[in-house]
């Protein structure tokens, strides 16, 4: 971990705000910050929803004000009730959220509260701490392309690049390279509308903050940072990758299971396939079952997150009959993994990703390189940068099928090809522990955001 800098909150404005988006991507690197700040000084008070409410118990060191979202029933589970189901969440968080800002106001006296730092995805919360005079900063928990794509969206439609025509996926959007088309944020037809809200609404909630803050690196996304710092009128604080710079803050909403740690330790250097799809995206049984026997056929040793309600349409998380008897010696499949660990373990030598942007920093910051299946959101855009920026990973392809699958692992973990990219994911490994060490580019933005913050005005 790095050394904490010299700068600490002092004097009055030394309480910190944050609202986290209530998905496990996004508490992540919220909880990092948090735990960053707290180390320099600042006294954390966490607002949050009921639905995967946090446990206050696991960080008694801060404060938690529970905030009524009033939606009920399980997590969704398709990506697009996803979206809808952050709309209706940010609606019915807005009033309750005002009331309990203004009585913490009271409480700790306004001039004591440095800012809101709120999840992008939260404006109307955004809205609601400026209407009270609360100073607020943006974090977003994606990749500075990913804002500049967001910021881009109207554009995209205009010039008729959205919504997409099966057509044109690998057209090159040469305003935002190098993505093409298939790589940009879309969803089913039926829901353009929900998504150009969320991402509008994000846009807006940066611009009208006092910052933005990314959990991203210089050496990562250069050109896009500076993209950014180009389009935006706000100050962008690079600040990445927050997990580096922040002891874990067990933020985990499934209990991990830390079994796979000691069964790893048998294993060789970089022998490892680590297999996980992150917190929602899912696949359906016939995935699963490609999936497993591919895996099963490369010979190669794995950890498999197999996650409750990851395979569409299934209560149970049924593996193909066999698989494990075909693979007892060599594999385990677990519920939720301790997943820094997992990579940072010597054992493992490659990721297969659904390249969430947590995941593909946390796998880039241990050198580990990746096999990308995408499914939604961003992380098209991610495996794109994985496989044609950096060439750490390569994509293992739309059609889930047992032959390409083992061919594809073969190639990451055992091909002449997958050791060259594993020998770039060392150099990115390095690029990283230079931004956060003593007097890195992420080093200093941290010190930069602190200023800031003891400097806004409400
Ligand atoms: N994660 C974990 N255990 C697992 C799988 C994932 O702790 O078995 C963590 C992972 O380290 C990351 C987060 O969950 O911090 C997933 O975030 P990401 O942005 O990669 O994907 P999302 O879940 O948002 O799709």
């Amino acid at each position: 971990a790095a050394e904490t800098n010299a700068i600490h909150a002092v004097g009055r404005r030394r309480h910190v705000l944050l609202f986290p988006l209530p998905y496990q991507g996004h508490i992540n690197p919220m909880f990092r910050l948090a735990g960053l700040l707290h180390a320099r000084g600042f006294a954390i008070t966490v607002f949050h929803t009921h639905f995967n409410a946090p446990d206050p118990v696991r960080h008694p060191e801060y404060r938690f004000v529970p905030v009524p979202d009033g939606t009920s029933g399980p997590a969704p589970v398709a990506i697009e009730d996803v979206v809808t189901h952050i709309l209706a969440l940010t609606a019915g968080c807005e009033a309750p959220f005002r009331d309990r800002l203004a009585a913490v106001l009271e409480e700790y006296s306004s001039d004591t509260v440095a800012c809101l730092i709120a999840d992008a995805h939260l404006l109307p919360m955004v809205e609601a701490a400026k209407s009270l005079g609360v100073p607020t900063l943006a974090l977003r928990t994606g990749s500075a392309a990913c804002c500049a794509c967001f910021i881009a969206y109207p554009m995209l439609f205009d010039k008729g690049y959205l919504p997409v025509k099966e057509s044109r996926l690998d057209m090159a959007v040469s305003e935002l390279p190098p993505y093409r088309v298939r790589d940009l944020i879309v969803l089913g037809d039926d829901n353009h509308g929900a998504v150009r809200e969320l991402i509008a609404r994000a846009v807006t909630a940066v611009k009208v903050s006092s910052g933005v803050i990314l959990n991203t690196f210089e050496a990562l996304e250069r050109r896009e940072l500076e993209g950014l710092r180009r389009d935006l009128a706000v100050p962008v604080f690079d600040v990445g990758p927050l997990h580096k710079f922040s002891p874990a803050g067990d933020s985990s909403l499934l209990r991990q299971d830390r079994s796979c740690l000691e069964w790893l330790d048998a294993w060789p250097p970089a022998s490892v396939l680590y297999v996980s799809f992150g917190s929602i995206a899912c696949m359906s049984p016939r995935d699963l079952e490609e999936t497993a026997w591919g895996i099963a056929a490369s010979g190669v040793p794995f950890v498999w997150v197999v996650r409750p309600g990851m395979v569409r349409g299934s209560a149970r998380q049924e593996l193909p009959e066999g698989f494990e008897a075909a693979t007892r010696a060599r594999g385990v499949v677990v519920a939720w993994a301790p997943q820094e660990e997992v990579l940072g373990h010597a054992a493992v030598g490659g990721f297969w990703t659904h390249n969430g942007w947590n995941s593909t920093t946390e796998s880039v910051c241990e050198g580990v390189p990746m096999l990308c299946r995408p499914c939604f959101g961003d992380q098209m855009g991610n495996a794109r940068y994985v496989e044609h920026v950096w060439r750490v990973g390569f994509e293992v392809g739309d059609e889930l099928e047992r032959g390409s699958v083992e061919a594809a692992i073969r190639r990451l973990m055992t091909d002449k090809d997958g050791a060259e990219m594993r020998a770039r994911a060392g150099e990115l490994k390095k690029a990283a522990e230079d931004c956060t060490g003593k007097g890195g580019s992420s080093y200093l933005a941290i010190d930069k955001l602190i200023t800031h913050m003891m400097s806004l005005k409400n």
